[in-house]
């Protein structure tokens, strides 16, 4: 029988091994070790940011951006619907209202012409997520939170390297977010950071991150913080994978590129956009969208797939249809019909870092032999 084909498998060749030997050798397996530094100051300078801050997931990464805002009771925070639960669990815990916009068909991101229509007084911030390669129109969002004087949160956890307009993604919001999670274009297994221009912002995040520890009264708190902290182990990953970036990127494009290529003819799927006005997709993940005269839907297709020993994922899951957002009395009565839909048509391929070229077209024939009996 054939090898399975993981939905995503990381690429780990370039000085991991050495740098992480050199943590071993050293004995700094702590995050007080010197490549927490030097990754930080690689990221920085990559993403166009004068300061980053690691942390020990994405999903804390987001937690400690919304903290470090201010926000908090009373305020509301714009999201799209169609994301991770990490987007939407920040700003609850911190005790704010996500106020969701549905998602554009083409682009699946949010929908930015949804924005307006919900700010009110309350609104703190708007938190955009560019969603699987594509980067949410940021133009008109950057202009709407000057207008309204209201705080920018970008979740970039999926866009390592990607550029909006020939400006890098992370590089957009008053603090932005990305994930280091085995399955983004760079990995330190679990990892994450956040990145700003404002000072203030960075120092806060270095407190929060570090159980708010104070310089003088190291026990004494005047706050509460998280251990957040990334391991120089993590960060030696981290600082050779960064190595690596423009080389990864360049591999998803062709991933990204091939299938579309080979799937282009198959009637029944909406594929992703190559590119927009603004932007080239960089394929984090090749997702698909079954159209609505394709009998079966995603959970089908996946199965079949399945069967032909091929990983795939579902698309997220709207956050207004969660059942413990819908317990906490979120959401009543709200719909999206546009992530609702892609949400129950939609799935991704393999798209890991590892990916080979002959596994691509195992899995195009696969889905041409689901298909086209249909
Ligand atoms: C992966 C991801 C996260 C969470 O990152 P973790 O490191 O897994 O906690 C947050 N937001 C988006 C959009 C993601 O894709």
């Amino acid at each position: 029988m054939s090898a399975f084909i993981m939905v995503n498998e990381p690429l780990l060749d370039g000085n991991e091994k050495k740098y992480l030997a050199e943590c071993i050798d050293t004995g700094w397996i702590s995050s007080e070790g010197p490549f927490v530094g030097r990754f930080e100051e690689k990221f920085a300078s990559r993403i166009g940011r004068k300061f980053a801050v690691t942390v020990c997931n994405g999903s804390a990464a987001l937690d400690m951006a919304v903290c470090a805002l201010g926000i908090g009771h009373g305020d509301e925070v714009i999201m799209p619907t169609f994301t991770i639960i990490s987007c939407a669990a920040a700003i609850v815990r911190a005790g704010a209202k996500p106020v969701l916009v549905d998602s554009d068909p083409c682009t699946w991101n949010m929908n930015i012409n949804q924005i307006e229509d919900k700010i009110t007084p309350q609104t703190k911030a708007i938190m955009v997520v560019h969603i699987y390669g594509l980067p949410v129109d940021m133009e008109p969002v950057l202009a709407l939170a000057e207008k309204y004087g209201i705080m920018v949160i970008e979740d970039s956890a999926e866009a390592h390297g990607l550029a909006y307009k020939g400006q890098p993604c992370g590089s957009f919001g008053n603090i932005s977010t990305f994930s280091f999670y085995a399955n983004k274009h760079i990995t330190t297994g679990e990892g994450g950071m956040v990145v700003t221009d404002d000072e203030k912002l960075a120092e806060r995040c270095r407190s929060l991150k570090n159980l708010c520890f104070q310089p003088q009264k190291r026990f004494v708190h005047e706050e509460l913080g998280w251990n957040f902290r990334m391991t120089n182990l993590q960060a030696a990953i981290g600082l050779a994978q960064m190595e690596n970036l423009e080389d990864h990127i360049t591999r998803k494009h062709q991933i990204g590129r091939r299938y579309s290529e080979l799937l282009k003819d198959i009637p029944g799927l909406q594929l992703p956009l190559a590119k927009t006005g603004y932007a080239e997709n960089i394929y984090w993940v090749y997702g698909l969208v079954l159209r609505d005269d394709l009998p079966l839907d995603a959970a089908d297709f996946m199965a079949r797939l399945s069967e032909k020993r091929i990983g795939t994922r579902p698309f997220f899951w709207p956050m207004h249809e969660q059942p413990v957002f819908k317990k906490m009395g979120f959401f009543r009565g709200e719909s999206y019909p546009v992530a609702e839909r892609i949400a129950r048509r939609g799935c991704y391929l393999p798209s890991g870092m590892a990916l080979t070229n002959e596994q691509i077209e195992v899995v195009v024939s696969c889905i041409k032999g689901i298909v086209e009996v249909m």
